[in-house]
This record gives structure tokens, sequence and C-alpha cells, in this order.
């Protein structure tokens, strides 16, 4: 079956399927449409194929994790950025509090202390604010400008208890400093920006095209940089469920608790679902089935012997 009717099936197929609960640690989030459910697909050249309610906005949250620890990457190079963050899985939820390694630094960027810290690196050239730098580099690597959701970043804010109690154990080890106030607020508007299914297969697709969007051309990160970016959402891209998804699905990704999932194939393509209704780590019931029936489906495991399926068979 080619890729547009393979993904009309798991779009009927799981339509119906109601398990889980929509996220309610951000009130915001509970307000969403709970069977809303999308999945887009870009090939490395840009061509997106999707089923499903793919014009529904929502907040990337944290989804926006990988770019910004990119646009931290760029500004500052590794070996700074990896003093004040590490690169190994935690096997805990995202928001654990206590939970730094035995340098006092953040176990790795894609959970809440590491993003918080990446996030509080992020410089802005004289031109711009911080939080421009930031929407800006989400912006480029999506192909259009995107924009913040004003009420989910109100409601982070107000209900943002766990994260305010990790800044201030990151300022007790000197990883965050004076700013804590401003540099949480830049975190919680990274996560409250809006995209929808198309959106974040673009930003994928920009992965999988080395670093360059491929409608715009635009290149939003260095070669070295996008490798750093892939090799940490393998590991650790959909938290304590990555050794998991690793075994089963085989390729990089990363989840948000909107209920985004965001998948890279190497080379091939970027996948993404939207499906509010999540499992109790965090991650989007009906988006890991759709990605594990995509990978089967298409030798998508990059440790597969059987080679992946080429565009040409796949469109
Ligand atoms: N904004 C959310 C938080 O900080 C992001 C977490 C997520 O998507 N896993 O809790």
């Amino acid at each position: 079956m080619k890729l547009k009717q393979e993904l009309q099936s798991l779009y009927d197929k799981y339509k119906n399927d109601r398990s889980g609960q929509v996220n309610n640690s951000i009130p915001a989030l509970s307000q969403v449409n709970p069977d809303a459910f999308a999945i887009s697909i870009a090939m490395a050249n840009g061509k997106v194929i999707e089923v499903g309610d793919t014009t529904t906005n929502f907040t990337i949250q944290s989804i926006s994790k990988p770019f910004i620890y990119g646009l931290a990457l760029e500004q500052y190079g590794n070996d700074f950025v990896e003093s004040k963050v590490g690169i190994e899985p935690t096997g805990e939820d995202f928001d654990t509090v206590i939970k730094l390694d035995d340098q006092g630094r953040p176990y790795n960027p894609m959970v809440n202390s590491g993003a918080i810290a990446t996030t509080s690196l992020i410089n802005a050239d004289t031109k711009k604010t911080r939080d421009e730098e930031v929407l800006s580099c989400l912006s480029n690597y999506a192909g259009r400008k995107l924009r913040l959701h004003t009420p989910t970043f109100k409601s982070e804010k107000d209900a943002g208890d766990k994260n305010y109690a990790i800044a201030h154990l990151l300022k007790h080890h000197q990883i965050l400093g004076k700013n804590l106030k401003s540099d949480l607020e830049l975190y919680f508007q990274q996560c409250s920006v809006n995209v929808t299914t198309t959106d974040l297969a673009m930003m994928g697709a920009t992965l999988v095209n080395n670093g360059i969007n491929p409608l715009t051309k635009k290149e939003c990160v260095s070669p070295t940089n996008l490798r750093h970016i892939l090799s940490i959402i393998l590991t650790c891209g959909m938290y304590n469920y990555s050794g998991e998804w690793v075994f089963d699905i085989g390729v990089p990704a990363k989840s948000g608790v909107s209920g985004g999932i965001l998948m890279i194939v190497p080379g091939l393509m970027a996948i993404s679902v939207y499906s509010p209704r999540l499992d109790k780590r965090g991650n989007s019931i009906r988006g890991i089935k759709v990605c594990e029936e995509l990978s089967r489906i298409y030798n998508l495991h990059i440790l597969d012997n059987s080679s992946p399926k080429t565009p040409a068979e796949i469109l």
C-alpha cells in the first residue's frame, strides 16, 4: 500500500481509541479536544503526506527541547554545553526534581531540568530579545513564522511549581544564575509555541535534510550539532520509555505532554503524530501505536539488517 493509503488506514484503525488521559498538570492543556488526531509525514525533500486534523494547533511542549539544545550548541559549542548538562538517560520521569549527576549537572537536555539549563544559556543578538531568538529558531526549522499561545504560557507560569523547584535546585548548584525567573519564563515560552503536525513534520524534515529546511533552504544547524541532537533524542527523547522505544521502533524521536510525537527516519523522512491522550509516562498513546506500525511496515528500525524502503517504494 502506498504511504497516503497506509496513513488513512492507520488513522481509521485508531480513530476510536480513547485510552489514556489528557495532561492535567498544565491547566491550559486539559482544555484541548481530546479526540484530535493527525499524522503528517514530510520527506527529506519537503513533500508532505498527511491525514486527520492537520490544521489543529497545539503547543509544542517538550518537542522544542532538541531544537533549543541545538541552538545552545550553535552558540557555545559542545564542551561548554556539556559542562552544564550531561548526555545520559535518567530512566526517570521527565519532571523529576531532585536528580542531578555526580557533577551536579542535569542528566540530559531532554528532561525538564536539563532543558531549563540549556534554555538559560540562550543569548540573543543585539537586534532581538531572547524570546524572539527562541521563536525564530523554531520558526526557521518549520519554515514559517510560529506564534506563542499566550494562555498556555500563562498557565505554565501559574502552575509550574515543579519547574520552579527544579530551577531553584539548579541555582543552588550554580547551573542557573540570578536570572532564574526570566530563564524559567523563556523555557515556558518555548514550550508554549503553537504548531500543527505539518509544522512538526517540516521541523523534522529539516533535521533529516542535513539541518537545512527543504523548502526555504535555510540552514538551521551545523552537521556536527545535528548529530548531537539526533544522538540525544535517540537515547533520551521519550523519557523513561526511551529504551523500549529504541528496542521496538528504533529511530530518534521526541514527545511532548500536549500529545505530539516527532520521529526522525535518518535520510528518509520525519513523521509527526498528534493525539492528546497520554500514557503514564507522558507519551501520546495513539502516537506511539502509529509510530510502531509505521516502523514495522517500512522497516524503519536503524539497526535492522533488512534495508528500509526507498522513497520511490513508499510514495
Ligand atoms: N512544559 C512542560 C513542562 O515543563 C513540558 C514537559 C513535556 O512536554 N514533557 O512540564
